[in-house]
């Protein structure tokens, strides 16, 4: 086995940044000269090309991911007595601002193959909410995790039988596929996160919603500026303070110039992982019907702590997307959930570790990973 020359990296944002360097400097340089640091003209020419880019009429870009959910969500009037169906294997962000407003998550558990919600289970869990009378089924946050987009055809039809939002939760999907639709068109209404870690990420946070709804856009440019009417001291409804910084979003616009070709990278990259690790491991199955923006390349093992140890005395970093699934949080003990309610999502909770994963991750790099893990 080779030694490793330099540090291998979990995701590797100094790569990136020597590649784009001088022209983030100049996209920086250009808004300390204009000064307009709030709302400035790089805004409204990041959300013109990132609607183009996913292939929807309006981009409401915002200050983070967990803000273009809770706003996507205030835009519906979401709050007390309303169900929310989601997955339980998420980040703590999407069910969070389901409770923030005062509306209960509902969870599902998820697709074994794919670790999104099952759409199968979901349509149950609708129907039991319904017809306890307790709370009203009000909309449906299914994510795609790891990169992957959740089964968006069938998960629509449900809700649409039923009269619910479907609100898509992109944060780790943007740029990949869905049966021909770019992730954050496969709902409608799709939010996304741009913190550094993700696909498309920025150098802070960062976020936004997508919509070919003209009302909700409208209403979303006013919840991100304190429910702002005609004009900044006229407020109609209750908002947030949810701008994105220009700065950031002068930042995405160099990003976005090779965004294209890191999604083709990353793609090469779990390529060569699965090729050479699926006889040992549990690679991650993408359907054929779409493509992944890999935001993690997760592997199962029935005993990662030791491969997670091995890979570390090998100097190599590894992750647990997520250790415990949340509905059995702390935070949310007040649903009243219990180890076994949702099997799938603890069975892989309790099996799954991430593997460094970037578009600048060498084959040299990656053969000591994967040599590492084999022996
Ligand atoms: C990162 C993430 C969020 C929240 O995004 P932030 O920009 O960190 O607020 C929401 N949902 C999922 C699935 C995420 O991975």
């Amino acid at each position: 086995m080779s030694t490793l020359t330099q540090k291998i990296n979990f995701i590797d944002l100094n790569a990136q940044q020597q590649r784009i360097r001088a022209g983030v400097e100049a996209r920086i340089n250009a808004v300390l000269d204009h000064g307009r640091y709030i709302m400035g003209p790089e805004i409204g020419e990041l959300e013109q090309q990132l609607a183009e880019y996913v292939g929807v009429k309006h981009c409401v870009s915002c200050a983070s991911g967990t803000d273009a959910l809770l706003m996507a969500l205030m835009a519906d009037n979401v709050g007390p007595g309303d169900a929310i169906f989601t997955t339980p294997f998420t980040f703590i962000a999407t069910a969070e601002v389901i409770a923030l407003l005062g509306a209960t998550p509902v969870f599902v558990d998820i697709d074994p193959q794919t670790y999104n919600i099952d759409a199968t289970a979901l349509a149950e869990a609708i129907e039991k909410v319904a017809a306890a009378k307790e709370l009203r089924p009000k909309g449906v946050i299914p994510v795609d995790l790891f990169g992957q987009p959740a089964d968006y055809d069938e998960i629509n039809e449900i809700a649409k039988q039923h009269g619910l939002r479907v609100w898509e939760d992109a944060a780790q999907s943007f740029g990949a596929e869905y049966r021909g639709g770019k992730a954050c068109s496969l709902a409608e209404v799709a939010c996304t996160s741009f913190f550094p870690a993700k696909p498309l990420g920025c150098y802070g946070d960062g976020g936004a919603i997508f919509t070919n709804d003209d009302e909700i856009a409208e209403k979303l440019r006013s919840i991100r500026v304190h429910g702002k009417g005609s004009h900044k001291y006229d407020n109609v409804r209750i908002g947030v303070n949810g701008r994105m910084d220009t700065m950031q979003a002068a930042v995405l616009l160099e990003k976005l110039t090779i965004f294209e070709e890191e999604v083709r990278l990353r793609d090469q990259v779990a390529a060569r992982y699965s090729e050479k690790l699926g006889g040992k491991f549990t690679t991650p199955p993408v359907k054929a019907d779409r493509g992944s923006a890999w935001a993690q390349y997760s592997l199962l093992s029935n005993d990662r702590d030791s491969e997670m140890a091995k890979l570390k005395e090998h100097g190599v970093p590894t992750a647990i997307y997520y250790p415990k699934p949340l509905h059995l949080q702390e935070a949310f003990a007040h649903l009243g959930h219990q180890h076994g309610d949702f099997p799938v999502s603890e069975d892989i909770a309790g099996k799954i570790f991430s593997l460094p994963m970037h578009p600048y991750l060498s084959e040299a790099d990656q053969d000591y990973i994967i040599a590492a893990l084999l022996k």
